[in-house]
């Protein structure tokens, strides 16, 4: 019979411009490991076609993100484009107490941050595209943002990306299934960590321990 040892809950942070498939990346993640939840963020953005309150992102007004400012809910927020995105700390917090996974979809400064607040629970992977031309063309292919907002956004991919040495690890995504397997890896070994096993005082003395 295999034994669970007892882990603290670790936070894996993904970064990356948009386009170079860290939503689908989240998304593949999530489907496979049960033990791993999604941070949702809160954000002053217009949700997307498709996109659910409480699922994708939790939609808020510009007066309630300050609300939670204020009242220093925030594990990080931070001004992505023209918007604010933040990190609620009340889920997350919860999750680590009860030994569960944290996800975050966020950018490179609130990683910045987390690096501040939560350094030894942090593994913080930054997703590259293959090219920029690749780039461009996965930019392109979303319909839902106007002309000018990719314009926009592929400006700002080289920006976010000039942040990539601030990541413990870095997949170049030019295969989908290659990047899904070389993340599923991270967050496997990353459990193995000997700190983030808290049980394994006990656990050695047992097998080692007299009868
Ligand atoms: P989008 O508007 O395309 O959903 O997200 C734009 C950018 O904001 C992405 O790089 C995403 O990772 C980032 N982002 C989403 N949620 C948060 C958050 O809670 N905090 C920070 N710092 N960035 C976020």
């Amino acid at each position: 019979m295999t034994r669970n040892i007892e882990r603290r809950g670790l936070l894996l942070v993904l970064s990356s411009p948009s386009g170079a498939g860290k939503s689908t990346l989240s998304r593949l993640l999530l489907d496979k490991d049960k033990n791993i939840a999604l941070s949702i963020s809160m954000t002053t953005r217009k949700p997307r076609p498709g996109e659910r309150d409480g699922v994708d992102y939790n939609f808020v007004s510009i007066d309630e993100f300050e609300r939670l400012v204020e009242q220093d809910g925030f594990l990080e927020h931070a001004k992505v484009f023209d918007n604010y995105y933040g990190t609620p700390a009340a889920p997350v917090e919860r999750a680590m107490e009860a030994g569960r996974d944290v996800l975050f979809d966020i950018d490179w400064q609130g990683t910045q941050q987390l690096s501040q607040k939560v350094a030894k629970d942090l593994v913080r992977v930054f997703i590259l595209p293959p090219s920029k031309p690749e780039l461009e063309r996965r930019l392109k292919q979303r319909a839902q943002d106007s002309a000018e907002v990719v314009a926009k956004r592929m400006s700002k991919a080289s920006e976010e990306i000039s942040h990539w040495d601030g990541y413990d690890y870095i997949i170049v995504n030019d295969d989908l299934g290659k990047a899904e397997q070389q993340l599923f890896a991270i967050l496997q070994a990353e459990r193995l960590n000997r700190e983030r096993q808290t049980g394994l005082v006990s656990f050695v003395q047992e097998i080692i321990g007299e009868d």
